[in-house]
């Protein structure tokens, strides 16, 4: 297994990273497209950004609360999704290690766009530890990679914009090395780092970007955006009755429509897989 082209890079989302059985179904995923080199790019949990932004504003008598909130969310999940005991502790030791570095940026106070980058990253770094963990425990080798050791940004926090010639360099160095090895590799979505190593953010929803950064360096053959809804409508489907689902649609429609608000896929975020030419597919967890 040479050749690492002809990849999938596969995004799930916040919601679909949310409970024990939208996991278990990507899992499902992951299994039958595992000839295919699945490369998985996650969010974090379903409204945890917002969460670990807002410890930034909290008085700092509230701040340990609200952590405790964020890491009640997550141990739900994790009671839920490992029957195993020791592997259930584990993944929940991870959590909380994690989080004790939430806490450490929180208390530093005033904290800049770095630091924001910082912060909000291990929403991404759980949900990618607990994914990777759940392949592991249903017999898929799986391996977590943080995203800050591929993708290479500018120093534009929190709306970084990536830089394809050092990324594509790591992603041959790290990510083919995992392929090769037989390993789907979990990718943080959202984030990356400044060429001497801050955290970065591709800018809220950028996981999407990430995938199709991804994409992109690897040479894909497909990058799947998996969400919840089936693709790309003709309105909103959750407020317009008569949307109608648009089997394909060319990048400049796409483009077009998205200036008009669609809010499926930001333009921005899949270009570099349509600079290569990489269809990208979007595809609904729930269906
Ligand atoms: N978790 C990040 C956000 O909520 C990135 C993403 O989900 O795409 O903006
Ligand atoms: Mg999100």
């Amino acid at each position: 297994m040479n050749n690492i082209e002809g990849s999938i890079v596969a995004k799930f989302g916040g919601t679909s990273v949310a409970t024990k059985d939208t996991i278990l179904t990507i899992v499902e995923i992951v299994r039958r497209s595992l000839t295919r080199r699945p490369v998985l790019v996650v969010s974090a949990l379903s409204g945890i950004t917002d969460a670990l932004l807002a410890l930034s504003r909290v008085q700092k008598r509230l701040i340990k609360r609200n952590i405790r909130v964020i890491s009640e969310i997550h141990r739900t999940l994790i009671n839920d999704l490992f029957s195993d005991r020791e592997i259930g502790a584990e993944v929940i030791n991870y959590v909380d290690e994690q989080l004790r570095k939430v806490e450490d940026v929180v208390r530093r106070g005033n904290l800049t766009p770095s630091d924001m980058d910082e912060l909000v990253s291990f929403g991404e770094i759980i949900s990618s530890y607990i994914i990777a963990q759940a392949l592991q425990a249903n017999g898929i080798n799986a391996e977590q990679v943080i995203a800050s050791r591929v993708i290479v940004t500018d120093d534009n926090f929190m709306q970084a914009e990536f830089l394809p010639e050092e990324t594509e360099r790591n992603a041959r160095s790290i990510l083919r090395p995992i392929l090769q090895r037989g390993i789907v590799p979990i990718i943080t979505g959202f984030i990356g780092s400044t060429k001497d190593g801050q955290t970065t953010t591709l800018g809220r929803g950028g996981s999407d970007y990430s995938a199709s950064i991804i994409g992109y360096c690897l040479g894909a053959k497909e990058v799947q955006i998996w969400t919840d809804v089936n693709g790309i409508y003709t309105a909103d489907p959750k407020t317009v009755l008569s949307a109608q689902l648009i089997p394909e649609i060319s990048y400049r429609e796409a483009s077009e429509m998205a200036t008009f608000g669609a809010r499926v896929l930001h333009p921005r975020t899949i270009k570099p897989a349509i600079q290569k030419n990489i269809p990208v597919r979007i595809l609904n967890t729930f269906n």
